[in-house]
């Protein structure tokens, strides 16, 4: 049989592997820690660096087609393993949504709406964005950010200095703060000839900046529902891209905002597990291997949570008759790490 390559061996690449397992494929990942969720359910790990050109040699050789978990994956690796096996979504997809501030470009040109924005590299750049954009404002990290790290918000423009320190010499974009009703995501598949399947947006409500629930259905109107699919569409078809995305938006009277793409499958997600006869993840791997996509509609209304740190230790309290549980096999459940998440089914789908 075939293998997929999966870069990163997070809870993602581990539920990846799981999914592609399922469908007759063998996995390969790469990833430098030995013991990471993926390597205790993937065919093969390769360990090593992503500056060791001989093991990703080694590892595009083993693969039919590579996908990744994770934005952050150094140029010259990717350069080395697309001469020899194809990457999907494409490498244009991936350095997009690497960096906010080409995707907040990327998204204004297509006709889309992100937060009002301004590339911030110095104080003076800072000074300029606060006159032009006015406070309140988050100053973000161009790249390597999640789960709300890299950010300083300034609520007047005297949280320059900090902001700026905060920043601590990278490159950084500023944006206007949204004031939306609530956070929605929208989980997208597109296949290689270009059909697009896309999940039923969910709300998400954060904590302490890391997602924490996502609820089905959200509340939303048809004729936003729709939107909202739709403008996912656009974003994927404008990509050329091929696999599993997620949107996340702000709702507002003046309609959807985009807050950032993630080119890869999605915490937000996760409840298509329960909820959907065809998961994101399943999505993700018939998309890569060139297979028709399946049925994503919901059959059920659903509330996914996230167990972070020593949420975990609730466990068997929550395990009920209605609960899928997933666990990520961490050792430590350190403060603020994901840990795993649970799927409950709340009534057929309204
Ligand atoms: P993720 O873990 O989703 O990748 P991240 O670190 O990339 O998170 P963002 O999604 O940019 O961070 O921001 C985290 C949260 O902060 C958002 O979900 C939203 O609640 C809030 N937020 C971010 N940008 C804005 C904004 N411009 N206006 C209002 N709230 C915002
Ligand atoms: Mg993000
Ligand atoms: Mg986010």
């Amino acid at each position: 049989g075939a293998t997929i390559g999966i870069l990163g061996g997070g809870q993602l690449g581990r539920m990846l592997s799981v999914a592609a397992s399922r469908l007759g494929f063998k996995t390969c990942i790469f990833e430098p820690n030995a013991d990471c969720p993926a390597a205790h359910v993937a065919h093969t790990h390769i360990m090593a660096d992503y500056s060791d050109t001989v093991a990703l040699t080694k590892f595009a050789n083993a693969c039919d087609v590579v996908t990744y978990e994770f934005e952050n994956i150094p140029t010259e690796a990717l350069d080395l393993i697309e001469a020899l096996t194809p990457i999907h979504p494409n490498r244009n997809a991936l350095a997009t949504s690497q960096d906010r501030f080409l995707e907040k470009n990327f998204l204004t040109r297509i006709g889309l709406t992100t937060a009002p924005f301004a590339a911030v590299d110095t104080a003076e750049a800072l000074e300029q964005a606060i006159d032009q954009i006015g406070t309140p404002a988050i100053l973000k990290t161009r790249r390597l950010g999640y789960d709300g790290k890299g950010q300083s918000r300034l609520m007047s423009p005297d949280d320059a200095d900090q902001a700026i320190a905060d920043m601590a010499g990278a490159p950084a974009v500023y944006e206007g703060f949204i004031d939306f009703s609530i956070e929605v995501s929208v989980i997208g598949t597109r296949s290689s000839d270009g059909a697009i399947s896309c999940f039923d947006p969910g709300e998400n409500v954060h904590k302490d900046g890391i997602l924490h629930t996502t609820t089905l259905p959200a509340a939303l109107t048809p004729s936003q529902r729709t939107d909202a699919v739709l403008l996912t569409a656009n974003i994927l078809n404008a990509l050329d891209y091929v696999g599993t995305m997620g949107v996340e938006l702000f709702v507002t009277p003046n309609g959807f905002i985009v807050n950032e793409i993630a080119p890869r499958v999605h915490n937000s997600g996760h409840w298509t597990q329960a909820a959907c006869t065809v998961d994101q993840f399943e999505q993700h791997i018939r998309a890569i291997a060139g297979w028709p996509l399946g049925d994503g509609s919901r059959h059920s209304n659903v509330v996914m949570e996230n167990l972070i740190g020593d949420d975990v230790d609730r466990i068997p309290g929550i395990a009920k008759t209605n609960t899928e549980i997933h666990l990520y096999g961490k050792a430590d459940a350190k403060k603020g790490r994901k840990m795993g998440h649970i799927n409950t089914i709340t009534g057929p789908a309204s």
